[in-house]
């Protein structure tokens, strides 16, 4: 039976969810609210939502399924207005939210008692940019969509998401909030702190030391690249996940302190144990390997110095979409192969090997 879907906030996050479900569903009636004019004009041009509407009500009461894929505080005022709005009986209400527990503890709070259902989620695929202008169909492909029931899950309510949610070809997997909130503590918001400090520490020194901006090279970047991220939607994580994250950050820095007091020792030994230990344990978690949030198939190449080498290896992968492709230039003590390409899926990874070590003499590195 044809649906209505709501999606609330035609945003990166709302306006590709929209697409993955026309993909697998055309027949259902996908509505969409949007404040802005200019994302629900895309929205309705593109084909991604059949009607549009700036009044966040209005359309509430006429879906099957609400999805508010806003900023957290905004999904949270929502939930407490949908408490208040005659919705149809049994209707799913999810979301998007990067932190969960907030999220949850508020559809407990003000939801309980309605026959609504609600589960919350988050989708972990993203990218830095924004608004429905940047929707992608592909952009959960592979990616883990993550469930995190509650009281307010009944047993079907998770089939009939995933059933719904086919066409994104994400990873369904269920988590409990809290849970979820501390994992991606570790995994993402402190990672997102650390970098963010250490380009602000790079950026206060190399004003003292000019040569600190010209030899920032690959290591560098690649500790900082996650501090482009969008400062709005970085804040109202940290501020959702604050226990959490404090008791992170005072991990870490008595893992400071301690390898600080190994250097300030001399001990050799120490500081070895140290780095190897850390190597040891990337490697064990095949950090390259995964998929998920930010994490691709990376192939290496070990091409030589010649002209067009790169557009004949290219050449070969015509009709492969590609993520990303980088080209290291620099220091290559720690680099598989000066070409690196990255793919969305394992398929696309396997057959550019294939087409590379079939056509060429160059070495080929999966790591
Ligand atoms: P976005 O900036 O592309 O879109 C946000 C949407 O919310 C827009 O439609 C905007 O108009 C609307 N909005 C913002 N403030 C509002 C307000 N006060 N009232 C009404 N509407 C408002 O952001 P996005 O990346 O789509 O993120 C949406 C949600 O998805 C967030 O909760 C975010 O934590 C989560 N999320 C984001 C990513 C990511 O990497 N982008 C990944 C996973 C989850």
């Amino acid at each position: 039976m044809a649906k209505t879907i709501y999606i609330t906030g035609l945003g990166l996050i709302g306006a590709s969810m929209a697409l993955g479900i026309k993909r697998d569903h055309p027949d259902y009636e996908i509505l969409g609210y949007n404040r802005s004019q200019a994302s629900r004009d895309i929205a309705l041009e593109r084909g991604m939502i059949d009607r549009a509407t700036d009044d966040f009500a209005s359309f509430a009461p006429l879906a099957d399924v609400i999805i508010l894929t806003l900023p957290i505080k905004q999904t949270i005022a929502f939930i407490k207005e949908l408490a208040d709005l005659d919705l149809k009986e049994g209707v799913i209400i999810s979301d998007a939210g990067s932190t969960k527990s907030a999220i949850v503890d508020a559809a407990e709070e003000h939801l309980a008692g309605n026959p609504v259902r609600f589960v919350g989620a988050h989708p972990m695929a993203g990218s830095h940019k924004t608004g429905a202008a940047s929707a992608d169909v592909n952009l959960f492909e592979n990616a883990y969509y993550i469930f995190t029931p509650s009281s307010l899950t009944s047993p079907d309510t998770l089939e009939e998401m995933k059933d719904l949610l086919s066409g994104l070809h994400a990873r369904f997997i269920e988590i409990d909030a809290k849970e979820h909130d501390r994992v991606t503590s570790q995994i993402s918001h402190f990672p997102h702190i650390l970098a963010s400090s250490l380009m602000e520490q790079t950026a206060v020194y190399a004003q003292e030391h000019e040569m600190a901006r010209r030899f920032a090279a690959g290591g560098f970047r690649d500790m900082t690249r996650i501090a482009e991220s969008e400062p709005g939607m970085w804040t109202s994580i940290l501020l959702s996940n604050r226990e959490t994250i404090l008791e992170r950050i005072a991990d870490f820095k008595e893992r400071l302190e301690a390898i600080g007091q190994s250097i300030s020792k001399g001990d050799e030994e120490q500081i070895w144990n140290f780095f190897n230990q850390a190597r040891e344990q990337r490697q064990a978690m095949e950090i390259h390997k995964r998929g998920g949030v930010d994490s691709f198939y990376d192939l290496y190449v070990d091409v030589p110095d010649e002209e067009d080498v790169i557009l004949r290896i290219l050449e070969l992968l015509r009709g492969t979409s590609l993520v990303n492709i980088h080209i290291n230039e620099e220091n290559r003590e720690d680099v598989h192969g000066i070409l690196q390409i990255s793919f969305k899926n394992a398929q696309d990874l396997e057959r550019a090997e294939r087409l590379i070590t079939e056509n060429t003499d160059y070495t080929v590195v999966i790591k």
